[in-house]
């Protein structure tokens, strides 16, 4: 028989969503009873530096917690650890929990991410690295220590930090990537260039223009991987593999809950980051909400935008009918060579104001779509983020950003 309890919310996941929830609802005032539950060894950790400090091991690991350890006791937060929530029922409002039965006033699913796999020949080969949890990094970093020659898959934000922090432990990296840039399908040719020449720069090959369709290696398909096979033909030796092709969002437990799943695979959420079941509500990675500020449904997997869904989501809980508002946020340390910010999200846009010197370093680019400015990126400019963001929200056009840049 399983234990049952009654108890008045319950936070679902182990990432900054859910513990920055427990925190706002604290900060409100909130005296009622949270349990926050997550199937990790660890309390809820900030991801970033599992490819940054935490990789490069410079940091611990408890400087990578959302709060300290002790936090949780001290504000009255139940925190469950290596629990998974197995099933949640949204109309009885309970959720199987480990071995209990949790019946709760109001809930946060926000289960995150999982890495996004190839599914090509060779890929249960020995050596090929996903970077998701803090302990995907241990292993890697020791395993960087036998390695010859390294292959990083991916042109994103992911994989280019990872080649830099190896690259800053000694470690020669190539980079093999669909795109001809690195970064450039979110943040285009100015910043792929500027991206491109700052890892060649410091020893890393890219090779571009790369679609890879298999890891080979001796022995069967479990044994050690040695190359990188792209379709084109072309082979990059390498030892050690890491991979990052992006997340999916984990939307397990929802589904299987009845949740409505939106159109870009995330929980569907209204203004208020409210879920199709009245009192449960979603936040970060998994969190597919109407945006009144783009105007359309978003689903954003940054660590600013999860903390700040949290705490939307907790004071929705607590009756706010405020929308959620925010422009979202995101920020890549490339080792410790240079910081790129970001404001948007922009799909698509079809001019680019670029302001300061790419060549120099410091420079910030300006996306507009159909006269309207939809993002910006900085690289040691970071007040042109928050310019950017103030005038993303006013909706301004070409004509005002130019005007604002010429005021500098
Ligand atoms: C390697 C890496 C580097 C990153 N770097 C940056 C960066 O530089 N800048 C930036 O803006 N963003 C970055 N991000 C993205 C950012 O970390 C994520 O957007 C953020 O972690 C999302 O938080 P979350 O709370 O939604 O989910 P997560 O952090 O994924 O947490 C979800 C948690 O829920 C748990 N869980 C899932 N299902 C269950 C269940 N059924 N029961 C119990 N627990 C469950 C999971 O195990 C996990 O602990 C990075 C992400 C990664 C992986």
């Amino acid at each position: 028989m399983s234990d049952e309890r009654t108890i008045d919310v319950l936070l679902i996941g182990g990432g900054i969503a859910s513990a920055s929830a427990a925190a706002e609802l604290r900060e409100q005032g909130f005296e009622g009873s949270i349990v926050l539950v997550t199937r990790e060894q660890d309390p809820p950790y900030h991801r970033p530096p599992i490819t940054k400090g935490y990789l490069q091991d410079g940091e611990d690991r408890d400087a990578t917690f959302v709060h300290p350890q002790e936090w949780y006791a001290e504000h009255d937060v139940e925190l469950l650890t290596r629990t998974p929530v197995m099933s949640l029922d949204c109309e009885a409002r309970t959720a199987k929990v480990g071995r209990e039965v949790i019946h709760f006033g109001q809930a946060l699913i926000a289960t995150g991410a999982m890495v996004r796999r190839l599914r090509v020949d060779g890929a249960t080969r020995d050596n090929i690295h996903y970077l998701r949890a803090l302990g995907n990094s241990d292993t890697l970093r020791a395993a960087v220590a036998n390695a010859e020659r390294i292959v990083v898959v991916g042109g994103s934000y992911i994989a280019t930090e990872v080649a830099a922090s190896l690259t800053l432990l000694d470690r020669t990296c190539t980079i093999v990537m669909q795109e001809t840039l690195p970064l450039e399908r979110h943040f285009g040719p100015v910043a792929g260039q500027f991206v491109h020449r700052l890892l060649t720069d410091h020893g890393i090959e890219v090779v571009g223009d790369a679609d890879v369709v298999g890891f080979d290696g001796e022995g069967d398909d479990e044994g050690p991987v040695g190359a990188v096979v792209c379709a084109d033909g072309r082979r990059i030796e390498g030892d050690l593999v890491v991979v990052g092709a992006g997340a999916l969002p984990d939307v397990m437990l929802a589904r299987k809950a009845g949740l409505v799943i939106g159109d870009g695979g995330g929980v569907s959420c209204d203004q208020r980051l409210q879920t199709s079941a009245d009192g449960v509500f979603a936040a970060g990675d998994i969190c597919e909400y109407d945006s009144v500020l783009h105007g359309r449904r978003l689903r954003i997997e940054h660590e600013q935008v999860a903390g700040a869904q949290g705490r939307h989501a907790a004071r929705a809980m607590l009756g706010s009918e405020e929308p959620f508002a925010e422009v979202p946020y995101f920020w890549s340390d490339l080792a410790d060579w240079t910081t790129l910010e970001y404001v948007g999200p922009a799909p698509a846009w079809d001019e680019e104001i670029v302001h300061g010197d790419p060549a120099g370093g410091a420079f910030s680019v300006f996306y507009l779509h159909d006269d309207r400015l939809v993002a910006a990126l900085a690289v040691g400019r970071t007040d042109d983020v928050e310019r950017a963001s103030a005038l993303i929200v006013a909706g301004a056009d070409a004509e005002r950003v130019r005007g604002m840049l010429a005021g500098l």
